[in-house]
């Protein structure tokens, strides 16, 4: 049987359902959450063919009908405006009314857009996610962050919208590339260091497994994951916490970002690469500032390498400049009065939020590493 976990909030409590063939179940799980047996389908061209066949068929089974399939190029540049504007188009082109529930069926790209949407139609559609990468699964489908890019900067423009229900089949990870994989994974490795010692010594034990396909290591890994966020999320619903909350998701993100950002988004350093090498800084961050053992990087790193992540910058084939790196990290939105802030670790499920690191630190940090 699926395993599900509540998600305790404010307004509305959803649940997120972890389990292989799910989706073709899909309809008898969301008729109890859904206000009406209408639904609005986005999704990428990627999925599509893949796995919306047996979405329908899952619908179809419970008497849902479709009120429209939406299906967006594949890719982050899809996370703009015009996609938007194409998307909220289509969905009232076809008589959505406030009744219809819209479903994101792919990775966080199609749920950060598809939810905005959702958000932004007729003031607010009933939203579900069913996410098909491990990202998505582990991350992005649970917490109501949704949105888009602008030029200026990623996720600029947004929406807290909390799905009705998650359902996060692990089977439809099966056809996505090891790549793609390997990526989402780094998002589990840092729940590994968030939660503590036993996710963290799990995700040692079976992450290269796991990175391998293996289903049960999967599974185990999206429940745990979406357990830890969805802590965290029902205790700080919208990132109003400075320094703990939803503020430590970020552990391995400002040198994450920075990466990305140095790379640009086309593909060079997917965002869980860049995570990779961000929680490796990060833990060699700490241990520098002496708030954890000198053995930490080293354990974060080797793990991430094993797993087939890029795990330090001397793995990557361009040289960063330190420099430039420390400049990107100074326009993230998180700088507050132009201080460094970094979510550091002083051991697996001791995180906090530094406010002040001295930029010199950070800069012969990144020299060194490089
Ligand atoms: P993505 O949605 O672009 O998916 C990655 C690729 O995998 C795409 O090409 C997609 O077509 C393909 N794909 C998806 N599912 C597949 C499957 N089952 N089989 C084969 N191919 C499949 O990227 P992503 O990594 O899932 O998400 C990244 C996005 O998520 C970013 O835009 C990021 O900003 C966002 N994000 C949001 C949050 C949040 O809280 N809302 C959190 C983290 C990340
Ligand atoms: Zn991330």
């Amino acid at each position: 049987p699926p395993a599900r976990l509540p998600v305790a909030l404010a307004e509305r409590s959803y649940e997120v359902v972890v389990g292989e063939g799910l989706l073709a179940r899909a309809g008898a799980l969301l008729a109890p959450v859904l206000p009406a047996r209408r639904v609005a389908i986005v999704t990428d061209a990627t999925v599509a063919p893949l796995h919306l066949p047996v979405l329908r068929e899952g619908l179809a089974e419970a008497g849902f009908t479709i009120a429209t399939e939406i299906t967006v190029p594949p890719g982050e540049a899809s996370k703009g405006f015009g996609q938007l504007q194409s998307v909220l188009e289509q969905l009232l082109a076809a008589g959505t009314d406030r009744r219809t529930a819209v479903l994101a069926l792919g990775g966080g790209v199609v749920g950060d857009l598809a939810g905005f949407a959702a958000a932004v139609a007729l003031r607010g559609l009933p939203f579900v996610q069913l996410p098909t990468t491990l990202l998505a699964q582990v991350d992005s489908s649970v917490g109501g962050k949704t949105g888009v890019n602008l030029p200026l900067g990623k996720n600029l423009v947004g929406a807290f919208h909390q799905p009705r229900i998650v359902l996060a089949d692990t089977g439809s990870l099966a056809t996505l590339p090891v790549r793609e994989l390997r990526a989402g994974y780094a998002e589990v490795a840092k729940h590994g260091l968030l939660s503590g010692e036993a996710l963290w010594r799990w995700c040692e034990a079976e992450g290269a497994a796991l990175v391998a396909g293996n289903p049960a290591a999967l599974a185990h890994a999206v429940l745990e994951s979406c357990r830890l966020k969805a802590a965290v999320v029902a205790a700080d619903e919208r990132e109003e916490s400075p320094e703990g909350g939803r503020a430590l998701l970020n552990l391995g993100h400002t040198f994450g970002h920075a990466l990305e950002a140095e790379c640009g988004y086309g593909g060079a350093l997917l965002h869980g690469e860049a995570v990779a090498i961000g929680l490796g800084l990060a833990a060699a961050l700490s241990a520098r500032l002496g708030h954890c053992s000198q053995e930490l990087p080293g354990r974060v790193m080797s793990h991430l390498a094993a797993c087939g992540l890029p795990a330090r910058l001397p793995d990557l084939s361009r040289r960063f400049s330190a420099a430039a790196l420390l400049a990107r990290m100074r326009k993230d939105k998180k700088v507050r009065d132009g201080a460094l802030r970094f979510v550091l670790l002083r051991g697996p499920g001791e995180a906090f939020t530094a406010g002040e690191v001295p930029p010199a630190l950070v800069e012969t940090l990144l020299r060194d590493e490089g």
